[in-house]
């Protein structure tokens, strides 16, 4: 990957009038924003959103004139380049060598820059939409979207972020109720909220739920989110800011397309929900809604850093899964039937993302997926083995406590470690099946990854590929 690595989390999209399937992977990282070096007034960009009915509008004004601008976060489809209309037409957005650059067509350099783009919802590649329009009529605006700096990005840049929410709306910034935004924005950015919701707040959690979710979704989410990060606050210890979640439902999205996309950032967890489907009311998918925030929130806990080995992917996102299964299981909102049949479903995608390669290699080869297949198969084993060893008292929680010690303590993110310290809290087996889904290309990986779950004491149902 360029520029940075991305922690990649689900983008799920409709494959059928009944189904889901992931369907591609995007991405911010979570380093935390103390990490970012001091602000430099002197080298800060401003940039100045401005709302309107149907087209915003992004301010830049640049500390010194500059003969271009480039994007701290990189998108080869030229998205913006696509969509983004100068106020000035003496500027353009150019895709050069997969990276869009705003110059001037006559090449001289200038101090400031506006644009112009319809507030609609568009699913990237690799990064979270600048726009996420609320049915109620809020708007949640990422920022990062947004970054540029005067030449190319060196990853340290700040940015004074403004903001002047419309008459009789508000907006919400790291978890606080505004009426005019302005702020250092660092690394990857924020979410910022403008509209006239007010947040449902708990001593866990501030939470942003669209008025337009019909009435039990709302009151599902609104019952869930806090107990969840409370769980999850509990086990792991508080995040040194009130995390924040935002759920967002436009059934007006234009195009007629339809799906659920979200993600996390810094302190912050969302999920968007785009166009009409009648798989949207069923008790099926509000399951599935409680699982992929679980999910989420779990990334919120995990501090996985940004430098980690793609190869070692299976530990946070096959993790952020176990964890949620584990917490859910916990607040009794899904019980054990419904853990098996994930295992189920997902030693089944495992299987097929390392028949042809060891998983470390999924990424290289295009089996992202295989990452949270895998790791949720394997750590539900580590969780299984290490609640035998030891009598009930002790499962993947203390196995991800002691792996956040041992990183605290200078070790590295990687499957060795992760290995090693499920290992302590298990046993050697449990150790040896790790390393050969990480390490190995099995002549039988589906029947290498039932035995791991059995010695483990999961004893899943055959499934249709093993009764052939
Ligand atoms: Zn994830």
């Amino acid at each position: 990957m360029n520029l940075k690595q991305l922690l990649a989390c689900s983008l799920l999209a409709f494959a059928g009038a009944t189904s889901l399937q992931a369907a591609s992977a995007a991405a911010a990282s979570e380093s935390a924003p103390s990490s970012a070096p001091a602000p430099q007034a002197s080298s800060t960009v401003a940039i100045e959103l401005v709302p309107g009915e149907t087209q915003w509008e992004v301010r830049y004004d640049l500390p010194a004139p500059a003969r271009e601008l480039r994007f701290t976060r990189v998108d080869a489809k030229g998205n913006r380049a696509s969509s983004w209309i100068p106020v000035d037409p003496a500027l353009t957005i150019a895709l050069e060598d997969g990276e869009e650059v705003v110059r001037r067509t006559d090449g001289a350099a200038f101090d400031h820059a506006a644009f112009r783009m319809a507030p609609r919802y568009a699913v990237l590649e690799k990064d979270y939409a600048p726009f996420s329009p609320f049915g109620d009529g809020g708007m949640l605006v990422y920022t990062g979207r947004f970054h540029v700096c005067p030449g190319p990005c060196s990853g340290g840049e700040t940015f004074q972020v403004s903001l002047q929410p419309p008459a009789g709306s508000h907006a919400i910034v790291h978890g606080k109720v505004v009426e005019s935004v302005r702020y250092q924005d660092i690394g990857d950015g924020t979410n910022l909220y403008v509209g006239r919701a007010l947040p449902v707040t708990t001593p866990d959690v501030v939470a942003v739920i669209d008025q337009a979710f019909p009435a039990d979704t709302r009151a599902r989410l609104e019952s869930l989110l806090p107990r969840l990060m409370a769980f999850y606050g509990r086990e792991f210890g508080a995040l040194p800011t009130r995390p924040m979640l935002y759920a967002s439902r436009d059934e007006n999205h234009p195009g007629g397309g339809y799906g659920y996309q979200g993600g996390t950032l810094p302190g912050q967890v969302f999920m968007h929900f785009y166009g009409r489907h009648e798989a949207f009311a069923t008790p099926a998918f509000a399951k599935r809604v409680d699982w992929f925030f679980a999910h989420e929130a779990a990334h919120l806990y995990q501090h996985y850093p940004s430098l980690a080995d793609t190869g070692d992917s299976w530990i946070h996102e096959g993790g952020a899964d176990a964890l949620a299964a584990v917490a859910l299981q916990a607040l009794d909102v899904i019980d054990r039937e419904a853990v098996e049949a994930r295992l189920q479903q997902s030693l089944d995608a495992c299987a097929k993302g390392i028949a042809q390669h060891p998983l470390k290699q999924a990424h290289a080869n295009g089996s992202f997926d295989a990452y949270y297949a895998c790791g949720f198969v394997m750590q539900m084993a580590v969780d299984a083995a290490a609640r035998r060893a030891s009598n009930g008292a002790c499962g993947l929680l203390c196995v991800w406590r002691d792996f956040q010690a041992e990183i605290a303590a200078g070790k590295p993110w990687s499957s060795d470690t992760f290995i090693a310290v499920a290992a302590r809290r298990s046993d050697e087996k449990v150790a040896r099946f790790l390393r050969t889904v990480v390490d190995d290309v099995a002549a039988q990986p589906e029947a290498v990854l039932r035995d791991g779950l059995a010695q483990a004491g999961w004893h899943l149902p055959l499934s249709a590929t093993t009764g052939k």
